[in-house]
């Protein structure tokens, strides 16, 4: 049984085809979302037919496809509210997906299934109440519960970028003042360092390399990056009384110059009570791919009856350590 995935993001669409539990096929097409959001919403499409069409000459008919986009999502409508950088809003994705590829379709939060697949396949498992904290060009949290993700009541929860850790401060793109992601991502220590140094093109690795290796302003501002990150964190772990807190994206696949001074960070907030543990995400690039697919294969298996909950869908991502490895170049499918 097949089902294909697709991870749809402002500068790359991702798929995979999972067949019998076993991620057999994974591509990246450019998004191009300067085309406009029908004509990215056209991509999407074709992408997921190419998948189809890996499946099949594999031998095996897809069941059903998992969709997950970024901004806000109505997953109970199936519908994306507000993807700024697709130029989506209110489109039913789910019902244009449904008629166009004749499947069932899972529609979702592309971190919420990114917090899905460390869940259930990498640095969350066994942890029933953990957060999956992707630090990139904004900061978000997907919020495991007693095992289960939580979207809140809109299907906002987690908007951790958006917690105004520093009032007053930077204007952030929501409309507010001082959100995390305004001093913490990592889009944002670039900026900062660029506009405190009169240098561009430091990338926030480059930062904390820079702040390793004793350049003052560097350190000034990976500093505040890493206290207002912590801020943060410690604003969860006291509402949520979380155990574990797994951290997504490139700052954290670099270790320890990350993780170690957040963990001391957040100690210092956390008097009265010990910290959760903080650890590196291990599914890469991969994650919101591979939650797509197992919300696709839940939907399959009725997940949610509770025959089913009490053997949730496995998947062993077995080809290779980024998605790329069979379909990555140009431009194939959005024409
Ligand atoms: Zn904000």
């Amino acid at each position: 049984m097949s089902v294909i995935a697709l991870d749809v993001g402002g500068t790359h669409i991702k798929g995979a085809v999972v067949d019998g539990g076993e991620l057999v096929e994974g591509a990246q097409w450019s998004t191009r979302a300067e085309r406009g959001p029908d004509a990215v919403l056209a991509a999407v499409l074709r992408c997921a037919d190419e998948l189809v069409t890996y499946a099949v000459r594999r031998g095996s008919t897809p069941q059903a496809a998992g969709i997950v986009v970024p901004g806000l999502v109505d997953e109970a409508r199936g519908t994306a509210v507000l993807a700024a950088n697709l130029g989506w809003r209110d489109t039913p994705v789910r019902r244009l997906a449904a008629e166009h590829l004749g499947l069932p379709i899972a529609f979702g939060h592309d971190v919420r299934a990114g917090g899905l697949a460390e869940g259930r396949l990498g640095a969350g498992r066994g942890w029933p109440d953990f957060a999956f904290v992707p630090v990139g060009t904004g900061i978000a949290a997907a919020l495991t519960i007693g095992g289960r993700p939580f979207a809140g009541s809109r299907g906002f929860a987690g908007e951790l970028g958006h917690l105004v850790v520093r009032p007053g401060g930077d204007r952030c793109a929501c409309g507010n003042r001082g959100c995390l992601e305004t001093v913490a991502s990592a889009s944002a220590i670039a900026r900062r360092y660029a506009e405190a140094s009169g240098r561009t093109g430091a990338s926030a690795r480059e930062v904390a390399a820079g702040a390793e290796s004793g350049d003052p302003l560097a350190r000034r501002i990976w500093t505040e990056a890493i206290e207002a990150l912590a801020d943060g964190l410690a604003a969860l772990t006291v509402l949520l009384d979380l155990d574990r807190v797994v951290l997504g994206g490139g700052l954290a696949q670099a270790g320890d110059p990350f993780l170690t001074p957040l963990r001391g960070a957040l100690v210092e907030r956390l008097a009265f009570r010990p910290a959760p543990t903080l650890v590196a995400a291990v599914l890469g690039a991969r994650a919101g791919c591979l939650g797509a697919a197992l919300l696709a294969q839940d939907l399959l298996d009725g997940v949610g009856t509770p025959e089913a909950a009490a053997t949730p869908t496995q998947i062993r991502p077995v080809r290779g350590e980024e998605l790329d490895p069979a379909h990555p170049q140009g431009d194939p499918c959005p024409s």
